[in-house]
């Protein structure tokens, strides 16, 4: 199947803290992509539907709200936004990139997330920004559903025990007062949700690359996969040469 978009995309998939986040801010940031962190759209209709006092599973009313606001995303800019952020989320004017970072909205994005019509209208969305631009996009269904096309598919994982621990020291130094045991029942719960759903559940695909994190460093991530994508390039350059 040939690919519609000549912009390279790198789709990213994987359970919750897995480290999709952090690796692909750096490599968009090495590679000069936009970083699309489509977890974000998801969070952003939870709050819209906590500031609406609706409850997570009302679909129609969440669909509308998001149907009819302004959402923006795009690399953190300025001093006023290098507060540790990975991605700069705008919606509707206001600057919303640390209120979807509550546990409440968490929850709800992983809720919201099961709904129908929420994702058709963000699937939407989330293919539209990958026409324009290189971008390293990463979610739970960018590789088979949102960019099935991509140049590159990775499926980042790493055992639910590690997920925990980094997710709890997070947690830790933001001051959330939780136990790594309550951590690792929400991460697990946060999984089978993502897993179980009936629409696109989260999945390697065949040909994702699976890349356990475990024993990997961060760095060590983003350097084997910008190894991999220079690679890529190169040979598709070969392959023009010689045409
Ligand atoms: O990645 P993050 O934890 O910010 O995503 C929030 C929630 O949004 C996830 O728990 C997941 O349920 C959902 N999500 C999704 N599909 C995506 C990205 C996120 O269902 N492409």
């Amino acid at each position: 199947m040939s690919k519609s978009s000549n912009f390279f995309q790198i789709a990213i998939d994987g359970p919750v803290a897995a480290g999709k986040g952090t690796v692909s801010r750096l490599l968009a940031e090495k590679l000069n992509f936009l970083y699309v962190d489509t977890g974000a759209m998801y969070r952003a209709a939870a709050l819209l539907a906590m500031q609406n006092n609706l409850s997570f599973d009302q679909e129609d009313e969440i669909a509308s709200l998001i149907a009819n606001s302004k959402l923006e995303m795009r690399n953190p800019e300025g001093d006023k936004e290098a507060d540790g952020r990975l991605t700069t989320l705008i919606l509707n004017g206001e600057d919303t990139s640390w209120a979807i970072r509550t546990i409440r909205c968490s929850d709800g994005a992983s809720k919201v997330a099961t709904l129908a019509k929420i994702r058709k209208i963000l699937v939407e969305k989330q293919k539209k920004i990958a026409e324009t631009q290189n971008v390293v996009m990463e979610g739970r269904d960018i590789t088979f559903k949102v960019l099935p096309e991509a140049d590159l598919k990775i499926f980042l994982t790493a055992d639910l025990k590690i997920r925990a621990h980094r997710r709890h020291l997070q947690y830790l130094i933001k001051g959330i007062d939780k136990t790594l045991e309550e951590v690792i029942v929400e991460v697990k719960e946060r999984d089978e949700r993502d897993m179980s759903r009936q629409i696109d559940p989260l999945h390697p695909t065949a040909d994702s690359w699976i890349l356990d994190s475990s024993q990997l460093s961060i760095g060590e991530v983003v350097d084997s996969i910008v190894d991999k994508v220079q690679t890529m390039i190169e040979e598709k350059n070969g392959i023009h040469e010689k045409k």
